[in-house]
């Protein structure tokens, strides 16, 4: 007997024990609809409300639902990444649960993924429920996000409600805050075929937003960091060493022109020309200042990379 799933659907919360039994009952009564072996993974991310009990609760109703409680609230990135490792379905859903997302898109993200081949489905709330003071910025994060990590097609990076080949979730690591750039880590682990589809949102019902204000700060942040990492995880001295060198080099340029200057003004009687008074030698000092560090910053981050424990570890897609 196959005990593989169609579909798990992997929840992260936090605080959110009004909405569990209505989102447990719409996910029951489309995955009955559609004829889906299915389970539904609740990440309870350290809720201080009776998110636990209410889990408790759902699952003697329901074999198929199944929970993990983290001690303390720890991030909804570190939640999704403990959903991803207990996942046993052929395709992973995950989605919000506020009720912002529908389980009503389920069926067809299913047939994405199965039937059109994508590694990832990323939903698009085309038409948001949300403050303007946070659709406004979710604007500009996307457009950067689509810009820095190469993904054009996206309009929504950070959307809960997306869906995966099983394999994505396996081999993708969501830190942090990197939820919001799961399709970029997807991306930089190899999995390249990546779609939308236009879903449809709804205004929290219960409760309220777990993110404020930080979460662009820290969305800009973080996107500077998957894009070095991506560029030169492996190889910081392209980096850094190129910064270095372009320091030197502009340290070497104003040099030459403090020779030449003074050269200048010593065969000259009425030329005078102090080094400590140009703007020359402060440019120099600078630069070679910089350059050195730079080049201390590229030597370390080797060391570092030459000694993690992944250094030599590829992802494989297949071998015969
Ligand atoms: N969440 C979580 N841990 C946190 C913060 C949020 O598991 O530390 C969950 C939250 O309960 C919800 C989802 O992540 O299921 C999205 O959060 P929220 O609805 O507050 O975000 P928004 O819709 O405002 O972007
Ligand atoms: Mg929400």
């Amino acid at each position: 007997m196959d005990l593989t799933p169609d579909i798990s659907v992997v929840v992260p919360l936090y605080n959110e024990a009004e909405s569990l039994p209505e989102l447990t009952a719409w996910i029951e009564r489309v995955m009955q609809a559609n004829g889906f072996t299915y389970e539904i993974l609740f990440i309870n991310d350290g809720s201080t409300d009776d998110s636990w009990q209410v889990i408790r609760r759902l699952q003697e109703g329901n074999p198929n639902v199944r929970g993990v409680a983290f001690s303390r609230n720890y991030g909804k990135s570190p939640a999704l990444n403990t959903g991803f490792a207990r996942t046993r379905g052929r395709v992973v859903i995950t989605m919000d649960a506020d009720l912002q997302d529908s389980p009503d898109e389920i069926p067809e993200l299913y047939r994405m993924i199965t039937e059109e081949g994508y590694d990832l489905v990323s939903g698009w709330k085309k038409k948001r429920y949300d403050p303007l003071s946070k659709t406004i910025p979710t604007k500009l994060f996307n457009a950067t996000a689509r810009k820095v990590s190469g993904i054009h097609n996206l309009h929504d990076f950070n959307c809960g409600l997306k869906a995966y080949k099983s394999e994505v979730v396996k081999h993708i690591e969501v830190y942090g805050d990197m939820h919001r750039y799961i399709p970029y880590l997807a991306k930089n682990a190899g999995y390249t075929k990546i779609g939308e589809k236009v879903v449809h949102h709804q205004a929290r019902k219960y409760g309220k937003t777990k993110f404020g204000l930080d979460r662009f700060v820290n969305g800009y942040l973080d996107l500077g960091t998957l894009w070095f990492q991506s560029k030169f995880g492996i190889k910081p001295m392209h980096l850094f060493g190129l910064l270095g060198s372009g320091m030197f080099a502009l340290g070497m340029l104003a040099v030459m022109v403090i020779l030449i200057l003074k050269i200048v003004s010593m065969c000259s009687d009425s030329y005078h020309f102090y080094v400590t008074n140009s703007i020359y030698f402060y440019l120099a000092l600078t630069a070679m200042v910089l350059g050195t560090q730079f080049f201390m910053a590229g030597f370390i981050g080797e060391l570092i990379t030459r000694n993690s424990a992944e250094r030599n570890s590829y992802q494989i897609s297949e071998e015969i």
